[in-house]
This record gives C-alpha cells, sequence and structure tokens, in this order.
C-alpha cells in the first residue's frame, strides 16, 4: 500500500469468524492506522458441542493477544498436564509413553476447551461493530491496487488486505486452486454432556484418554465447568459418512452404532455409552494444503482455509492462531513505511509455509506407518510394542514457537526487506 499513513488507514477484510478469524480480528485490530471488517456468512454465532486441545505453542501464541488467567475458567487440565494418556483398546491398561515434557510455567500446558465456551471467549475480544454477520462471501477479485470483495445478494466492498478465514470449504481458496475435499475414510462422533450422568460409573477418566483399537479410536475428557467429551473416530464408508453432517445430531442410531462398535472393548467406555445423549456425527475430511500463502499480495489464507485438517494432532486452530500471529508480526514490521504488503507477506509466507509443510508430510508419513507397521503387526503383544515404540508425541508440532521461526525468516531476509 502507498497511501499516506495518517489519512488513509489500511482497509482489512476478514472472511469467517471462526476460531480463526475472530482470533485475526483481536490480535490485528492492534496494529497501528488499520481498519478492520469481518464478513462471517452465518447469522451469529454457531458452534458445535464439541471440545478443543490447545497446544503448548498455541498457548504461547494466545498469551501475546490474551490475559491466560482470564481463560483460564474455561480450560479442563488433567492431572497430566492435559497431555493425551493412550490405553488398550480392551484391557484399558495404559501404554507406556516416552517421557513427557511440559513448559516451564502451567499456563502453556495443553488444555481442553469446549469450542463453543472458547469461541465466545475469542468474539467477547472482538471490537464492538467489526463483525457483520449475514455476509456470504462468493469471490474476491484481485487487483494491483486492491481486492473487491463480493456477496451474495450485497454491494461488493473494496478492501486492502483480504484475510481468508473461512475454513476447510474456504470459496476463496477453490477460486484458485479448484481443489477437492477427500473423505478421509473415517467419521467423528461427538458428544459434550453433563458430567454428572457419568460421575458415579466406577473408572470414569480424569485424564485425557484415548483408547486405540486397530482402525479406530475412542477419546474421552472431562470440560470445564462439569462437562464431559466422547468422541470416537470410527471407519465407515463414504455412502453412510456423505449422509452425516456436523450441526445435525444422529438421533438415536449415532449413539447405537458406538454401543455396538466398542462392545468389547474396556467395559467403561460401554458403561459411558449407554448413559450418554445422542451424539453429532460428520466426515473427516481433507484437501491439500497450499504451497503459497498469499495471491497476488492481496489475499491472505490462514486457518483451515489454508491447511484443511479435520482435527490432525489436535493443532489444526492453534495452527491458524499461529497464521495469524505471523501475519501480525509482518505487518507490524513495515507499518512504519504505510504497511509495504509485498515485503510483509513474503515474511508471513516465508515464516509459515516450510513448517506446514513439514507438518503435512508428516501426516502422509504418520499415515504410512498406521497401515505398514501397526496395522501388520502378527499378534496383540507385538501390536503393543509397536504403538509403543511409535510414540506419536507430535511435540514438535504441538510446541512450535512461531515468534521465534517468525524472527528466524526475518532476519534471514532483512537485506532484502529492509535494507
Ligand atoms: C473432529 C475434529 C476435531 C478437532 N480437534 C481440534 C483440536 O483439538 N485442536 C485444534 O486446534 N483443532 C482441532 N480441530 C481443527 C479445528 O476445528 C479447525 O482447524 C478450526 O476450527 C479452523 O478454524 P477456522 O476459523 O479456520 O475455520 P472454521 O472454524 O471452519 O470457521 C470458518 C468460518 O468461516 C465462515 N464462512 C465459511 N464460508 C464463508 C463465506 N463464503 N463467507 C463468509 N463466511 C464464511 C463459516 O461460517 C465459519 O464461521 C478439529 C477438527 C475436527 C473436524
Amino acid at each position: 500500500m502507498t497511501a499516506d499513513s495518517e489519512t488513509r488507514p489500511l482497509r482489512i477484510a476478514i472472511l469467517g469468524a471462526g476460531l480463526v478469524g475472530a482470533f485475526a480480528a483481536v490480535a490485528l485490530s492492534k496494529l497501528p492506522n488499520v481498519e478492520i471488517t469481518v464478513y462471517e456468512k452465518s447469522q451469529g454465532i454457531r458452534e458445535v458441542g464439541a471440545a478443543i486441545t490447545l497446544t503448548e505453542g498455541g498457548l504461547v501464541t494466545l498469551s501475546k493477544v490474551f490475559d491466560l488467567e482470564e481463560l483460564e475458567p474455561i480450560l479442563y487440565r488433567s492431572p497430566k498436564h492435559g497431555h493425551i494418556t493412550r490405553r488398550h483398546w480392551k484391557t484399558g491398561e495404559y501404554f507406556k509413553e516416552p517421557e513427557p515434557t511440559h513448559p516451564d510455567e502451567l499456563k502453556y500446558s495443553h488444555a481442553k476447551a469446549q469450542r463453543i465456551l472458547l469461541l465466545e471467549f475469542i468474539l467477547k475480544h472482538v471490537p464492538e461493530g467489526l463483525i457483520k454477520y449475514d455476509h456470504e462471501v462468493k469471490g474476491v477479485d484481485v487487483k494491483p491496487d486492491g481486492a473487491t470483495i463480493n456477496f451474495k445478494d450485497r454491494t461488493p466492498v473494496r478492501a486492502d488486505l483480504v484475510i481468508s478465514a473461512d475454513g476447510i470449504y474456504s470459496k476463496i481458496r477453490r477460486q484458485f486452486t479448484n481443489d477437492k475435499i477427500i473423505y478421509k475414510g473415517a467419521v467423528a462422533y461427538r458428544n459434550v454432556f453433563d458430567d454428572s450422568i457419568v460421575n458415579d460409573i466406577p473408572g470414569v477418566p480424569d485424564d485425557v484418554t484415548v483408547w486405540i483399537g486397530k482402525g479406530s479410536a475412542m477419546f474421552m475428557t472431562r470440560l470445564t465447568p462439569g462437562k464431559f467429551n466422547v468422541a470416537a473416530h470410527l471407519r465407515d464408508p463414504p455412502d453412510v459418512a456423505s449422509k452425516l453432517k456436523w450441526d445435525r445430531g444422529t438421533g438415536d442410531w449415532g449413539k447405537q452404532r458406538l454401543i455396538e462398535h466398542f462392545k468389547d472393548w474396556d467395559p467403561v467406555i460401554g458403561k459411558i455409552l449407554d448413559v450418554m445423549p445422542e451424539s453429532i456425527a460428520f466426515p473427516l475430511e481433507r484437501a491439500p494444503w497450499l504451497r503459497n500463502l498469499v495471491v497476488g499480495n492481496r489475499i491472505v489464507f490462514v486457518g483451515d482455509a489454508a491447511h484443511p485438517t479435520s482435527g490432525v494432532y489436535g493443532a489444526g486452530a492453534n495452527m491458524g492462531w499461529d497464521d495469524v500471529w505471523a501475519l501480525y508480526k509482518s505487518l507490524t514490521e513495515t507499518s512504519d513505511r504505510d504497511y509495504d504488503l509485498p515485503s510483509a507477506l513474503f515474511l508471513f509466507n516465508e515464516t509459515r509455509v516450510p513448517f506446514l509443510k513439514r507438518v503435512e508430510e508428516q501426516i502422509d508419513i504418520d499415515q504410512a506407518i498406521g497401515a505398514k507397521y501397526l496395522a501388520t503387526a502378527s499378534d496383540d503383544d507385538e501390536w503393543r510394542k509397536r504403538i509403543e515404540k511409535r510414540g506419536l508425541s507430535a511435540k514438535w508440532i504441538t510446541a512450535h514457537n512461531v515468534n521465534l521461526e517468525f524472527e528466524k525468516v526475518r532476519d534471514k531476509h532483512f537485506l532484502d526487506v529492509f535494507a
């Protein structure tokens, strides 16, 4: 942008007010001389009753913008610092874990939150009047002098910088990639309900725990305040998966599907399933991740619009917050030059793309490990040994420090960008 910063603020349009778009609205509002508008297609807040992990890296990023003490009342921290414990599907015994490492301060330890409470928390910090609900974006036209955002049944608007935070089905990403959303072969069954329903069942876990069987998994955790979360991933055929949607209950069908599937597993699972209310269920999907997060120095992709994850490593939203923080830092560096967008967006892209590429590669490696190494174990003892050896801490992903990564990139490119 070349306009005089004293007369003309940088107009930033954020598309989507989900966990990442809402965070972008809070973080970027702290920049000097910007005018931010968020366009969200739904009529108001709508999140499903499910849980979300806040990783060590994600909490460090959130702490740049929020007072974590204010967030603490909605976080659940298990006795094992929130780390997921893994159990044998039938016996319920714990697998051996690699020695866990914890951040120095408890406030950065893995935590769980109800998605809806977390979204409400972030939205509460968005400056009033920034979010325009009922604004469905149809597409964005990019020209060297700015971008035009086109809506369904509304007048187009102009912006200097468009942030596409419109999720896995992003219209804007597909405007440039034409990619296809692919069913990953598993359906997620999710439920959050009052913990009073299960508190009297002997053996109800206090830890964040997952029972691993061949080809499926059952996650359970308590949530704050006074809730319990059941989440299962089951290999359902595409014709079953395609009938399910995240914003619709399954009626008794979903509950019976879980009871039937888990009937031979650790008995505590069946006891909890017997008393829980009906669940929601939706197919887990993915699309190729973007290898370039910037279009025409006018559009930036963040969150699931950039890396459509379906919950991989419990880190999708956390990686989205890191995208936003990298963008904030990049814009800050150039704010004294009327936001030199080509330089800022170069720094942003260089900070995020190499890391995201490594994560996406790891997803494929982990899938291959599941298919070739874990699934081919000759018997249960061998399978157990393989699971324990595999570890799966993914610490380098969940503890990634985007702030340090940004500094590394900025210092490497100092002469190109600032001299
Ligand atoms: C089963 C499951 C478990 C998960 N668990 C975790 C976890 O534990 N930890 C974690 O970090 N992540 C987790 N994730 C991933 C996480 O949910 C996503 O990464 C995160 O929600 C992405 O946020 P977002 O804001 O980018 O997209 P979304 O949350 O999808 O928000 C996109 C927003 O854009 C709006 N929108 C869409 N299209 C338009 C349009 N055309 N115009 C205007 N607005 C539009 C939508 O209405 C929505 O509000 C999980 C995902 C799944 C499926």
